[in-house]
């Protein structure tokens, strides 16, 4: 441990479902593409003696935010691959957990209760359902190729209990489950937080405010980081700079 250190870069959710073109369940177009600006600054700031954590996600396989786990849902990515807009069969809502609609699949490793309490915990009181993705032990939970994850220097694994599914890289755990993000970046007094990674308008964000809040400075750099859907990104973009996030071009 040392006091010198004051940068981090977190690198999101770089994996094989996200980036990998040939076989990601969530892979969106060109995502394989900001690797090398990834890279870019990892090298920079490792050449500055800074640090470099990564975030993963390992989900178990009966995880609370695949589709697979309910009777009737759809995950979401399918509408938007038929470019139409996402309809109730892509989301779980309280209101449908409250009158009995949702049926949970056999097998689901998490309770009806579970489920309620993680929807209640949302902003929004819903959470979008999506393909199975990043199952823990698996090739695409694996970071992709062209991200050089020989650079990482912590390792952090998020969403590896089947009950919640956090989009921040923030509060979640080293892979030895002994410290959290936020442990590690106090270890080594860390005063600036650079986001790269997936997805603008998902983990990036999420990732990006929960820094803000534990009150680093923060950088979102936008060239290592990819968006879903261009419109909510706008939405992201305003929202980081309204929490004082700096959006670096
Ligand atoms: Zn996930």
């Amino acid at each position: 441990m040392t006091n010198k250190m004051k940068e981090a870069v977190i690198v999101v959710d770089y994996q094989n479902d996200f980036a990998n073109p040939e076989t990601g369940s969530l892979y969106v177009n060109s995502w394989e593409k900001i690797a090398e600006s990834i890279n870019e600054i990892v090298y920079e700031t490792k050449k500055r003696g800074w640090i470099i954590i990564s975030s993963r996600e390992l989900h178990p396989a009966g995880h609370i935010s695949f589709a697979s786990n309910f009777i009737w849902k759809e995950p979401i990515t399918d509408a938007f691959a038929r470019w139409e807009a996402p309809t109730e069969k892509n989301f779980i809502t309280l209101d449908e957990i409250n009158s009995g609609k949702i049926q949970i699949a056999p097998k689901a490793d998490f309770t009806m209760e579970e489920l309620k309490a993680y929807i209640e915990s949302q902003e929004n009181k819903m959470d979008a359902v999506w393909p199975d993705h990043c199952v823990e032990n698996t090739f695409w939970a694996e970071f992709y190729k062209d991200f050089d994850s020989k650079m990482v220097d912590i390792e952090i694994k998020k969403g590896f209990e089947s009950n919640s599914h956090p989009y921040s890289a923030f509060g979640w755990k080293t892979l030895d489950e002994k410290k959290t993000t936020l442990d590690i970046i106090k270890d080594y007094w860390i005063k600036i937080v650079k986001v790269v990674g997936l997805a603008t308008e998902y983990c990036d964000i999420a990732t990006a405010i929960d820094a803000k809040k534990y009150g680093f400075e923060v950088e979102f750099i936008k060239k290592a980081t990819a968006w879903v859907d261009p419109s909510a990104t706008i939405e992201a973009l305003n929202k980081m700079r309204e929490n004082w996030i700096k959006i670096v071009e």
